[in-house]
């Protein structure tokens, strides 16, 4: 038995293993446990249910979606809430949402420069760099490197619309739809989504190349500076 099993009846990692956030996480959980104040049991459940069944699997099917669907794709422009819920995604962290669109010349960049909101109900629970004081000002601060960090170079031409999240409303980037794309279903669009396009910070991925963070059409420009 490890001695995170024997100190509070979970099989975790060590808390050598965790980065800040987790294992600041990690040490509020044994507090609050050992005081009575929650039951890790609880906390397990809501984790299990954010982690595995509310995740972006459910904005990859909104995105794909809109992208076959014209009437949908309006109707997620103009009352976003409505038409995410009408797929039945619904709950905390997404009562209010707004969807913003990437175009041929405008990309989207979504973060919380206060915090972390994020919309749960349809990407499920934030990565941890999502988090990160680095990605909060840099997001704002200098997008374009931000956007390059994670190996996404857009053209220089292409305008990059950071939107700051808050606790009242929450942004998802719907990615534009790759080419080639034209004899796939619905489902197999969604598996194109992922959830880096949905913040932002990735594009949707090109048909048969399903790798994490292969990245299509990534177009990079010579003497970009990046
Ligand atoms: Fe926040």
């Amino acid at each position: 038995m490890t001695h995170d099993a024997e100190h509070h009846g979970h099989d975790h990692h060590h808390d050598n293993d965790l980065d800040p956030f987790a294992a600041r996480v990690r040490a509020l959980e044994t507090i609050l446990t050992e005081k009575g104040l929650i039951d890790p049991a609880a906390v397990d459940a809501i984790v299990e249910t954010y982690e595995h069944k509310v995740g972006p699997r459910n904005g990859a099917r909104v995105v794909a979606k809109a992208w076959v669907d014209p009437k949908f794709a309006d109707w997620l422009k103009r009352d976003a809430t409505a038409a995410i819920a009408s797929l039945g995604y619904t709950g905390r962290q997404g009562e209010h949402m707004q969807a913003v669109f990437n175009t041929d010349d405008t990309h989207n960049l979504i973060v919380c420069t206060l915090c972390s909101c994020y919309p749960w109900t349809v990407l499920g629970v934030p990565p941890v760099w999502y988090k990160a004081p680095s990605y909060r000002s840099q997001a704002v601060i200098n997008p374009r490197g931000v956007l390059a960090e994670f190996g996404l170079v857009l053209p220089e031409d292409t305008r990059i619309r950071v939107w700051d999240s808050t606790a009242e409303l929450r942004y998802m980037v719907v990615p534009m739809r790759p080419v080639e794309t034209d004899g796939l279903s619905e489902d197999e669009l969604a598996r194109l989504v992922t959830r880096d396009s949905m913040i932002g910070t990735g594009i949707a991925l090109r048909p048969g190349s399903l790798e994490p963070g292969a990245l299509w059409p990534a177009v990079s420009i010579p003497g970009a500076g990046v």
